[in-house]
């Protein structure tokens, strides 16, 4: 299928969008009219530019308040669409279209608004020019696309049809299963939007938080399966009006875009093929497919790059909640800490800011790493250069918009397992810090951790919807709750991916404002969630061993005692250890905080009790503040100044 993108999507100036949208291989653009007015060069020269990039101009929009409206005013109108018209035929392109009336003027008469859209196609038809009718969700009355039809209906004109928006259809909520009524000659055009739900007006919504198809929580793949099934055959449009993307790179939003369109086509053609409907699609439906690599099991380790600052220190944490080094890479300075089956690899050849930790790669379990790698690549996703050695394992890596490399194994200890790389350390290698070389000799009663439960990893603020379809659709995890948190310094959002039986949990956050230069906002840190099996003994031995606890508040014990009446006993060792505590129906969560590791990093240790499958959203202010307090009494306060 063609596939196109609305200037409007991208930012910079013309050349910029068209240059980016050629660039991420769309085959046409929609010209936003705003585009071609504060451009420099006339119609002709977007044209000829268009032309060299392969691009198609398949649109151009919008046409405002055209009809249902009183004779003199339709006159001026007439002249206006006629200007219109002449700029279209500058331009090459023979569709344009035009918005139902939001004007207050705007006459409640279908037979009135048909009768002034037959004329104006009319003027179209004679130029070989075409024009479709779009109901805007806030259009003053006609906001159902099922009564834009009847009046295209109404008006029957050859060069008059509907344009089918998702946003304006799913946002009123709109059943849009008849579109499969009207016949496929008269739907001209299709724009795509997904959006988050909000509850919220209908005109901002559209205007701020439109999102490429799987950013969002409409059924993109429900919707367009009834346009197709319609017999639509045009190209498959985006029509994006999002804060973000208007100020981001523009090639890599447009690279964004196509991968939205491609995971659609994947879901449509999977959906189409799933039963006999798919008979019904237009001749001329290629849907592009992309290889299905089935979904991970689950994380096979989490790489932590340090340096020779900072690796000691978080050998120490890692140590103290009962973490082994059990081996270390065969030719590069990673060393390897296990306890249970979570794997933690420090990678002291990353180069970091002094003293700095940060999560630089995690690896997924997957049934085929390199069906997983092709998967990611048909879906633009940007493959990783790897160094190995003669025998080594040839692991492979895509690089997730926020730069952390994503490698797909298989943990399997056969020759062909990332662990085969990995030899036992030699005797001697004590390094400060190392804890317990040997695996026999770790102390068996400080070790509760089974496995990684969860990654919390803060995105970028101009690719946080660019993750989100990047772990939806190239990786295979189900978006779950997402919520807002009060952060120190503003509202952070936080979105959650998993697979199906949660072997693979991922948070990703986000400032919900960008910083400016004035901000006091930092990045919120990442953390490596451990599950635990028994969190209160795995912080008694913390506290036994002496290392450093997070401390918090008791206002934050008091307060769970008043909300949750949690038992007195177990309030009172949660009080005790610093641990943290959740319920949601019957299911429990304990959680343990450990301090910042290298400032930017914390790690966790969570037990999850009765199937409770949250993430304990609510601790996550009583968490950053008291991180924020360590930070706090760290500074030297000032002489005379009393606590
Ligand atoms: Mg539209
Ligand atoms: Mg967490």
């Amino acid at each position: 299928m063609r596939r196109a993108i609305a200037t409007v999507c991208l930012s910079g100036v013309l050349n910029e969008k068209l240059t980016a949208a050629a660039t991420a291989g769309f085959d046409a653009v929609e010209l936003f009219e705003n585009d071609l007015i504060t451009s420099f060069w006339g119609p002709e020269r977007i044209r000829e530019r268009a032309d060299d990039l392969g691009l198609a101009i398949d649109l151009y929009q919008p046409f405002r308040d055209l009809e249902a409206v009183a004779p003199e005013v339709f006159t001026r109108n007439l002249r206006r669409a006629e200007h219109t018209f002449d700029i279209m035929q500058r331009l090459g392109t023979g569709l344009v279209l035009m918005c139902a009336n939001v004007g207050a003027d705007a006459i409640d008469d279908d037979d009135l608004a048909a009768e002034q859209l037959h004329a104006v196609a009319a003027r179209a038809g004679e130029r070989g020019l075409r024009v479709c009718y779009e109901a805007l969700a806030w259009s003053r009355h006609v906001n159902d696309y099922r009564r834009s039809w009847r009046i295209v209906e109404l008006a029957d004109h050859p060069s008059l049809g509907v344009c089918l928006d998702s946003f304006h259809i799913l946002s009123r909520g709109h059943d849009p299963a008849a579109i499969e009524d009207i016949p496929a000659e008269k739907v001209f055009f299709l724009q795509l939007a997904d959006a988050p739900v909000l509850a919220m007006d209908v005109l901002s919504w559209s205007r701020h938080y439109r999102c490429f198809p799987g950013q969002g929580d409409f059924d993109l793949t429900g919707f367009t399966r009834h346009v197709l099934t319609a017999g639509y055959d045009g190209p498959l449009s985006l029509e994006v009006f999002n804060d973000v993307f208007r100020r981001s790179d523009a090639r890599r939003t447009a690279r964004d875009a196509m991968r939205s369109l491609l995971a659609l086509e994947d879901a449509l053609a999977e959906a189409t093929s799933a039963d006999s409907d798919g008979a019904r699609l237009g001749p001329d439906v290629q849907l592009s497919r992309t290889p299905a690599a089935g979904e991970p099991s689950g994380m096979a380790f989490v790489e932590l790059a340090v340096n020779d600052l900072s690796g000691a220190p978080t050998e120490a944490v890692l140590s103290s909640l009962g973490f082994v080094h059990t081996r270390d890479h065969v030719s590069k300075p990673v060393s390897l800490w296990q306890q249970g089956d979570a794997s933690v690899l420090l990678n002291r050849n990353a180069s970091r800011s002094a003293g700095d930790v940060a999560v630089s790669a995690f690896a997924l379990e997957t049934p085929d790493p390199e069906l997983s790698r092709a998967r990611a690549e048909h879906l633009l996703s940007e493959r990783l250069p790897r160094e190995k050695g003669p025998d080594e394992a040839d692991l492979t890596a895509v690089a997730a918009p926020d730069g952390t490399s994503i490698f797909f194994a298989r943990t399997a200890s056969g020759t062909d397992g990332w662990l085969a790389d990995f030899i036992a350390p030699a005797t001697g290698t004590n390094t400060p810090g190392h804890g317990t070389p040997d695996v026999g000799s770790a102390r068996p009663s400080a070790r509760h951790v089974t496995a990684i439960d969860h990654l919390d990893l803060p995105q970028p603020f101009d690719s946080f919807d660019e993750a989100a379809l990047f772990y939806r659709c190239v990786i295979g995890l189900q978006p779950q709750q997402s919520f807002e948190l009060p952060a120190t310094y503003g509202l952070v959002r936080s979105r959650v991916l998993t697979t199906a039986d949660r072997g693979v949990r991922l948070a990703l956050s986000v400032a919900l404002l960008g910083t400016g230069g004035s901000s006091r906002t930092e990045p919120e840190p990442q953390h490596v969630a451990f599950a635990c099996s028994d969190v209160l003994g795995a912080a008694r031995a913390l506290t036994r061993s002496g290392a450093h606890r997070l401390e918090i508040p008791d206002n934050y014990y008091d307060d769970l005692d008043a909300r949750l009446a949690v038992d007195p006993q177990l309030l009172a060792q949660l009080r005790e250890l610093g641990v943290l505590y959740d319920r949601t129906g019957t299911g429990e969560y304990l959680q343990l905080v450990t301090p910042l590791v290298g400032g930017h990093l914390f790690f966790e240790l969570v037990q999850r009790i009765d199937g409770y499958d949250a993430y304990a959203a609510g601790n996550a202010p009583v968490r950053i503040s008291a991180h924020r307090g360590v930070t706090m009494r760290r500074q030297p306060r000032p002489p005379g100044s009393r606590r």
